[in-house]
């Protein structure tokens, strides 16, 4: 992560195709496009990709899990479980529907612990959303079977994950409905843009529409088309699409990259007996975007964390103390800051936070680093980056 630092080529033909023809716009005006639909032709690569039987493209990967969850009949007043481990964009897109963001430790694997799941469900709980943080993944077998149990719609966000496996199959493609994120930061960008996956052939009609105004894309004449429900514009634009479709064709390429590189480091901080790994279910294959471990202890952890500055390794993440993808630094949300109101449903439902505390959730963070691994490395830097890592993270446990 991230592909924009190999782009080149392959991302500027695609672009051209759009540019040359000039219609941005993925849906109509199939007189001037010379046969180029960029993000129609990324939609049927992430199916085959990703074994999956639909996607649908969107604006962000924010805008994908929103649209996953109003396509799942998800809103006012349902309760929707999440990680405190995550992007804030999932807490974000909860709030987006009326729905009520309910926060559940995560364990060992960084991602929802399965036993606090089970603790939170009541009555109004609708869906379960696991966020695959840091390019590995939760516990899908023991999320779907409570899914199963209490018939709830498993939701996975797979933004940081694309590329992972788990029991062989995709990240994205397990749950009732899959996201990803094609930000510029992910390990496939294309700048701006996200997706819905899905084998559910109502939930991906849902999306086809909701995300485009309601339309229902029958026929040729887009004034002419009738709308069934209310929707939004969360499209992708072709140009988006574009640089897309060339980055996931390399999507294998770069998590074989990526693999090399965090066995190189992870090599040499195995030599280091006070560091642990994060835990990777049974059956998982990471996409290798992010090495993630353990140190003993917070006071540790944060003198790491800067011996790692101080040495120049950048891009190594102490999440205990980052405001965006940890509750802790979600103060914001916490108090509830909204330009508008907020229903009182929403209100009282959020009242847990003021004093709630993740005792679990913190005993990991606390002691996490996760450094991002990049696709640019030559061999020597990783190389000696390794030996500097070491060498920070020694100091840091004298
Ligand atoms: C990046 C990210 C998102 C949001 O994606 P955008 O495309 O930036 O809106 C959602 N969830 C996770 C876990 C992410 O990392």
């Amino acid at each position: 992560m991230p592909g924009f630092e190999l782009f080149g080529d392959k991302e500027r033909k695609e672009l051209n195709d759009v540019l040359d023809n000039g219609v941005l716009m993925r849906y109509g005006f199939d007189g001037m496009r010379n046969g180029h639909w960029k993000a129609k032709a990324l939609e049927t690569a992430l199916e085959s990709q990703l074994q999956v039987k639909h996607a649908q493209l969107v604006s962000s990967g924010t805008a994908a899990v929103t649209v996953a969850m109003a396509s799942a009949g998800i809103g006012a007043g349902d309760e929707v479980i999440m990680p405190t481990f995550t992007f804030v964009a999932s807490f974000e897109a909860i709030m987006m529907l009326g729905a009520i963001p309910v926060l559940v430790d995560i364990d060992d694997t960084l991602t929802l612990c399965p036993k606090a799941v089970s603790n939170a469900i009541t009555p109004k709980t609708k869906a379960i959303m696991p966020v695959h943080m840091c390019g590995s993944m939760a516990n899908m077998d023991a999320l779907q079977a409570i899914c199963k149990k209490h018939n709830l719609i498993l939701i996975e966000d797979s933004s940081q994950a694309t590329g992972a496996t788990y029991k062989g199959k995709p990240l994205g493609s397990i749950g009732d409905l899959g996201c990803l994120s094609l930000d510029f930061v992910k390990i496939i960008t294309a700048g701006e843009g996200g997706a819905v996956l899905t084998n559910n052939e109502k939930f991906y009609t849902h999306a086809d529409h909701y995300s485009d105004h309601g339309h229902d894309h029958k026929g040729s004449d887009r004034g002419a088309e009738t709308h069934p429900f209310l929707g939004y514009n969360f499209r992708i634009s072709e140009l988006h699409a574009a640089v897309g479709l060339a980055q996931l064709r390399r999507l294998n390429e770069f998590v074989a990259i990526q693999k090399i590189n965090y066995n190189i480091l992870r090599e040499a901080l195995s030599r280091i007996p006070e560091i642990t790994f994060r835990t990777v279910p049974a059956g998982g294959e990471e996409s290798y975007s992010f090495l993630s471990f353990f140190l003993p202890n917070l006071e540790i952890t944060r003198n790491a964390s800067n011996a790692l500055k101080e040495a120049g390794i950048d891009a190594c993440f102490h999440y205990f103390d980052n405001s965006w993808h940890y509750i802790r630094e979600w103060k914001h949300l916490k108090d509830l800051k909204s330009l508008y109101p907020i229903s009182s449903e929403v209100k009282e439902g959020l009242e847990y936070l003021q004093t709630k505390t993740f005792e679990q959730s913190d005993h990991y963070i606390a002691r996490n680093i996760s450094c991002l691994i990049k696709l640019s490395w030559t061999e020597e830097q990783v190389k000696e980056r390794a030996q500097l890592m070491v060498k920070a993270i020694t100091s840091a446990l004298k």
